[in-house]
């Protein structure tokens, strides 16, 4: 069977030992060795950033990184308050769908999917809106690639002191957070982007006087952070969780200790995305972004005049790669590619082969 390569942002293609880690006993979620297995987990995801853990609490989710992100909209902005959501893309667009879904306050600060935050904005804004509790924002904006500046954002945020919430599910692990001066509320993340496991578990870290403030303003049942919170204390959880997902997300996170965590792979992962981006100019490709406003584990590129999307797809796909598309208004205009997961150095030696091949032909 030929090796598929996952080059899109999540799921992403997994080591041999993650996946192996499913095929672990049938164990029932109430049961004291699945407790203890929960609670490894909490304390390796407490510690990926360890300078975290004096001032966040990891919550542990079973589904996918929207579902962190809801969890953390919906237990932490309250009814009567206000968020302030900044966004640039998709994501950010979609916290600002839960927040009306969820029919609470908002005001959204949008620039264009090609664009950097607009904190000229914000800052009038903050400013300006005493009833602002909240802000909210993405930190890698997966549909360009852009690592937003959520440090001058975080500046703002604690100048003005509105905690911010933020959506890290395309960077936990693979990008530094800085924990104390962003004015971080909470931070949501996922088992199957930078983390390297399956889907279908995600958490959110909450800072401690966060939780110290006891009250959920959570409008739904199943995702209020609170109550995961004061039942995880014992390894348990309200629902059943996804369990053959935790066994894989615990060896994920054993393997990302034992690779020097976050900053090895932020490391590799520009490594790989530099001759990604590099083979592509090399043969006239053009970047959607600069160089130095990516974030480390995704590229973004036109399409070449005269190729459809799903033409470079099914080239790339022949050969055991799959890329992605734009989504919304940039579907039909450029491609992604996302490096994160089990890629090998012969990976990447057939990746960058194929793409000069595909490339070079028409336009070299
Ligand atoms: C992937 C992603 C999500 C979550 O998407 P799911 O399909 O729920 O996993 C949220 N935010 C960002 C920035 C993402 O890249």
């Amino acid at each position: 069977m030929q090796r598929v390569i996952l080059l899109n942002p999540g799921p992403v293609t997994l080591s041999k030992r993650v996946r192996q880690a499913l095929l672990g006993n049938d164990m029932c979620h109430r049961e004291i060795e699945f407790s203890i297995i929960i609670r490894d987990i909490i304390s390796r995801l407490n510690r990926v950033y360890p300078e975290a853990k004096a001032e966040f609490e990891t919550v542990l989710l079973t589904g996918s990184g929207t579902c962190a992100v809801e969890a953390m909209l919906s237990s932490l902005i309250p009814v009567k308050g206000k968020a302030l959501i900044v966004s640039n893309g998709v994501y950010g667009e979609r916290m600002a769908a839960m927040l009306a879904a969820h029919r609470k306050s908002f005001i959204q600060i949008k620039s264009d999917w090609l664009s950097p935050i607009d904190l000229n904005n914000v800052e009038r804004r903050l400013s300006s809106d005493s009833h602002i509790s909240h802000v909210v924002s993405v930190h890698h904006e997966t549909t360009s690639g852009r690592l937003n500046d959520i440090p001058a954002l975080g500046q703002l945020c604690k100048a003005y002191d509105k905690p911010l919430l933020l959506d890290a599910v395309s960077s936990f692990g693979g990008e530094y957070i800085d924990w104390h001066n962003w004015s971080l509320g909470a931070v949501a993340g996922t088992a199957n982007k930078c983390l390297h496991g399956v889907p279908g578990m995600a958490f959110v870290l909450i800072n401690k006087s966060r939780l110290r403030e006891g009250c959920s303003h959570a409008n739904t049942l199943y995702l209020d952070l609170f109550n995961y919170y004061q039942q995880q204390q014992s390894g348990f959880s309200p629902f059943t969780q996804a369990v053959q997902v935790a066994f894989s997300l615990q060896e994920a996170l054993r393997e990302l200790e034992e690779s020097g965590g976050w900053q090895a792979r932020q490391a590799e992962y520009q490594r790989l995305s530099m001759h990604i981006r590099q083979t592509l100019k090399n043969v006239g490709v053009q970047q959607l972004l600069s160089d130095d406003s990516y974030a480390s584990m995704l590229s973004s590129f036109y399409l070449p005049p005269g190729m459809a999307f799903n033409t470079l797809y099914d080239l790339m796909r022949q050969q055991g790669f799959v890329i992605y598309a734009g989504q919304g208004k940039l579907s039909d205009t450029i491609f992604r590619i996302a490096n994160m997961g089990d890629i090998r150095a012969d990976d990447l030696k057939n990746l960058l082969e194929t793409l000069t091949q595909i490339f070079g032909r028409d336009h070299g």
